[in-house]
């Protein structure tokens, strides 16, 4: 679904993400881990082009959204890249919630805006992913009435009213007290449940463990590792990732 290969990412004179390669398949649960640092926000961020990557290739569903010819860097069309956006969109750590907008009008505003679908089945689909995610009775509150979790239930109903094929995920669970988070654990391990493919940039290990396909080390701006999770905790080769994992259990 989709493919990464040798992308580069610089702000500036600091060269962040030095040839990464990555491939995601459909119904894929892929996890990124690592030091804090190491490049995977901005790698999720280049992948839906909230970041433009410096140079290398990514496809996404068939789509190439950027490409090197020679030695020129090609950039899909923006109707192209803001498409592809929609089909994987990303859930924050800071939730990013329209704050002057209820939960409702929050997740009726990509499906209108972008997707261009009429307002009523939007919010007819809106109120049933409300729902699914417990929130039913605060279609009507703004965000700062809610909880941190509940928050980040709208930000998940709200990608999933995009119809994603991808959701990508930057930490979903680190701005939130401890027992809201696994509450939001069971609604991702419920959307992997239905197969949807999810690329989750998490430090909740044991999660980790029990959700992964696969699991990506990245440190220094490179995949140095990836495997299936037992093989990555359990029997690390690269030392970098031994290291990381000594130190975080
Ligand atoms: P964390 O686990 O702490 O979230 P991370 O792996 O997500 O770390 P990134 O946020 O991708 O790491 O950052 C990688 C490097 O890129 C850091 O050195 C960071 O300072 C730098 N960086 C990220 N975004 C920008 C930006 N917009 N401008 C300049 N430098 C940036
Ligand atoms: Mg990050």
């Amino acid at each position: 679904l989709l493919s990464v290969r040798g992308l580069h990412k610089s702000f500036g004179a600091l060269h962040v993400l030095k040839g990464v390669d990555l491939a995601v398949r459909s119904g894929e649960v892929a996890f990124l881990i690592g030091p804090s640092g190491g490049g995977k926000s901005t790698l999720i961020r280049c992948i839906n082009f909230l970041e433009t990557p410096s140079s290398g290739e990514i496809t996404f569903d068939g789509r190439p959204l950027c490409h090197e010819d020679g030695r020129i860097f090609h950039l899909a069309p923006e109707r192209v890249l803001r498409a592809a956006r929609s089909e994987m969109p990303m859930v924050f750590q800071h939730f990013n919630l329209f704050s002057h907008r209820t939960v409702l009008e929050n997740v009726i505003e990509g499906p209108i805006m972008v997707k261009r679908r009429p307002r009523a089945e939007a919010i007819a689909d809106a109120e049933r992913l409300l729902r699914e995610v417990g929130l039913h009775d605060k279609s009507d509150f703004y965000p700062d009435q809610l909880s941190g979790g509940q928050k980040q239930r709208v930000a998940i109903a709200r990608a999933l009213a995009m119809r994603p094929k991808l959701i990508l995920f930057d930490e979903p669970t680190s701005a939130l007290d401890p027992e809201l988070v696994a509450g939001i654990l069971d609604t991702i391990r419920a959307l992997a449940d239905r197969g949807m493919t999810l690329v989750v940039v998490s430090h909740e290990m044991a999660f980790a463990r029990k959700l992964a396909d696969v699991v990506h080390f990245i440190a220094d701006g490179t995949i140095m590792e990836s495997g299936p999770p037992d093989r990555i905790f359990d029997n690390p080769q690269n030392p970098r990732l031994s290291g990381f994992i000594r130190s975080i259990l």
